[in-house]
């Protein structure tokens, strides 16, 4: 067994970005299109182009943050913009409640608008001659027959009357409900979140519903998202978030092409008027993580899977020199969207990749959840900024990096604030039945120790594994590992037991199986009544040979063990290629990846080993061999 505590060491630090020739993110070419600047999400951009060629819908499953509106936005460049087309909605004589529709090629709908208002201004300053004529002819006429108040009386209510009574006609000057006169690309509509009126049209309320003060009906027409989207990109993400009779009409448009505008709230004067149907031939980019999916409207599902393309987003990618490549080229494009913060040096890039490596939390590779490592760009280029540097330099990074803490991270800090509060940590002496397990909240890492007891069972058949909650299923499963082991090794039989387990501080969301190894060494040391060292964290999965097997998140477990003061950290063997820890860690702590729970008890017993350790030592003697259970 040899203890190592080199492994997180950033070899190729000095060359992380290889021969890439460039001083400052200044000199970094940055493609034009959108598409083009997508990073790491090479099938989900084929496939966007492919879909924009043949106006499909397309869903996009995957994190957020991995660039799914951004392909969206880059769907609406690649489509046509000769195509688009303006909708205006006229007043209908006939029947004021049913708005007649109009559609022009692009730009045309305002020329029209103005032309009918130009029309109706000189129609009413014609009008309005006339009553002038007729009322100053009436004034003269009352003048010389001595009955000037009479006439002016007569004059003010026609006054009156040309004023409020005769309708305006501007009733006749239609409303331009969908207007691209001024767009150099198809439209690009993102409807997240919207509710039923924003998304498929309203008609507002008119409280004066009569009696000449109304206002028209046509004037009140609002149009929606998928309105608005004709021609281009409708991009919803979270779909699973309408309501379910938005997405069946939604699904309507879909099929249709068109949708009818009606007011969306019943008791409104609104929802009388419907308008003709209005076109919506727009092409769906539909979004979400794997639940979103299962929550949406099947049927609008299937029309999709149907009609279109469905894939997966990356979370990340290989590190290969091309791609550290493309996340320098990631920066210069942070950097010139923002405007605002000055370039990167080449130190400050890599330590981004640097970063964008150890968020991956896998063995060669890069995160590709790109809006959060973007944050951090925004951060550090603040930093600099308000230092009124020329340039973003490395330590702006780390200074950043200390600032852009996720608000899982801030939970975790305060959750260990608490807990050192009452002291629930330890991170010396020794202390049977309790191990300090690792676990991992959101993003960040936590120390989550656990206390085993055990007792002789309560019920005569069979003793029980008695934990609360998520806990119950993971500790059944480690205790029934140990069990097998002590049973193999020390012929007891702790089944007549009762093993009593909890969580210290039990925390919500705590993802499981990795306290595996945690949990047979509290159960070991509770049942030899030998004491654990409390400077040792452990974290690591158990198979019921044995053999400890790799979990998620080792990086952050280390980073919090180092954080509550713990100086020795265990971890599966298998996972030392994922340990990127930060550089204010390293002299902090010591990692030493084991393989096999011998190993862990070899390093986690204070003193005195379980009779256990002994069997299992001569047992490996024996047979040459690392640990082997039938
Ligand atoms: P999503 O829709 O998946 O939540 P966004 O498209 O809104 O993510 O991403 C937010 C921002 O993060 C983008 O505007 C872009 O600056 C950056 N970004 C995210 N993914 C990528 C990517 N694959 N390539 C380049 N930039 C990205």
């Amino acid at each position: 067994m040899v203890e190592r505590t080199d492994i997180l060491l950033d070899d190729e630090k000095k060359d992380l970005l290889g021969s890439t020739e460039f001083e400052d993110t200044s000199t970094v070419k940055v493609p034009e299109s959108l598409i083009d600047q997508v990073i790491g999400q090479d099938e989900a951009v084929e496939v966007i182009r492919k879909a924009a060629h043949q106006r499909r819908h397309v869903m996009l499953i995957g994190s957020p943050g991995t660039g799914k509106s951004m392909l969206g936005r880059a769907m609406s460049e690649l489509l046509p913009v000769e195509d688009l087309q303006d909708v205006l909605v006229y007043n209908n004589p006939e029947e004021n409640n049913n708005p007649k529709i109009r559609v022009v090629p692009a730009g045309r709908g305002r020329q029209i608008v103005d032309a009918h208002k130009m029309e109706a201004r000189k129609k009413t300053q014609t009008r309005n001659m006339f009553f002038m004529l007729i009322m100053m002819g009436l004034l003269v006429y009352a003048y010389y027959m001595g009955q000037l108040l009479f006439g002016i009386i007569a004059a003010a209510l026609i006054f009156l009357t040309m004023r409020y009574l005769i309708p305006k006609d501007d009733s006749m000057v239609p409303k331009l409900l969908v207007d691209n006169s001024k767009q150099k690309k198809a439209p690009y509509v993102d409807a997240t979140g919207a509710h039923a009126g924003s998304l498929l049209g309203d008609v507002r309320h008119d409280p004066f519903q009569s009696g000449g003060l109304e206002t028209p009906s046509h004037e009140r027409v609002e149009s929606g998202a998928i309105h608005r989207a004709h021609k281009g990109v409708l991009f919803i993400d979270e779909v699973n978030t309408l309501r379910l009779e938005s997405q069946q009409s939604l699904l309507t448009s879909l099929q249709e092409g068109e949708y009818p505008i009606t007011g969306q709230s019943e008791r409104s004067s609104g929802a009388l008027v419907r308008t003709d149907p209005v076109p919506c031939d727009f092409v769906m980019i539909a979004a979400g993580n794997l639940d979103a999916m299962a929550g949406m409207h099947p049927a609008l599902r299937s029309r999709i899977k149907g009609y279109g393309y469905e894939v997966y987003m990356r979370d990340t990618m290989d590190d290969t020199l091309e791609n550290r490549e493309k996340l320098v080229r990631f920066v210069a494009q942070e950097v010139n969207r923002d405007g605002k913060i000055p370039h990167f040096t080449r130190d400050a890039v890599a330590e981004i990749v640097r970063e964008a490596k150890r968020r991956a939390g896998r063995k060669g590779h890069l995160t590709l959840l790109l809006r959060d490592l973007g944050g951090l760009i925004r951060v550090a280029g603040d930093v600099a900024r308000s230092e009124g540097a020329a340039l973003t330099e490395m330590r702006h990074v780390l200074e950043a990096k200390k600032m852009a803490r996720s608000v899982e991270q801030q939970l975790a800090d305060m959750y260990l604030e608490r807990r050192k509060d009452y002291s629930m940590f330890k991170n010396s002496g020794a202390e049977i039945g309790r191990v300090n397990g690792l676990a991992v909240v959101g993003d960040s890492g936590i120390v989550l120790p656990i206390m085993a007891e055990v007792t002789p069972a309560q019920s005569k058949e069979e003793g029980k594994v008695i934990a609360t909650g998520r806990l119950q299923e993971i500790a059944k499963e480690a205790v029934q590992n140990v069990s097998a082991l002590i049973k193999k090794f020390l012929g007891e039989d702790i089944t007549n037991k009762d093993v009593h387990i909890q969580f210290i501080g039990t925390y919500e969301g705590v993802e499981g199986d990795s306290a595996s190894i945690s949990i047979a060494t509290a159960v070991i040391s509770a049942l030899e009544s030998v004491p654990i060292k409390q400077n040792i964290a452990m974290t690591g999965s158990l198979s019921v040979r044995g053999d400890v097997l790799p979990v998620g998140g080792v990086t952050q477990k280390i980073e919090a063990a180092a954080q509550a003061g713990i100086t020795t950290v265990l971890i599966p063997k298998s996972n030392e290629g994922d340990v990127l820890i930060d550089e204010t860690f390293r002299d902090r702590i010591k990692i030493i990846p084991v393989t096999s729970i011998s190993e862990v008890f070899e390093y986690s017993f204070s003193g005195q080993k379980p009779k256990l350790l002994e069997k299992l030592k001569k047992f490996a003697a024996e047979k040459k061999l690392g640990i082997v259970l039938p």
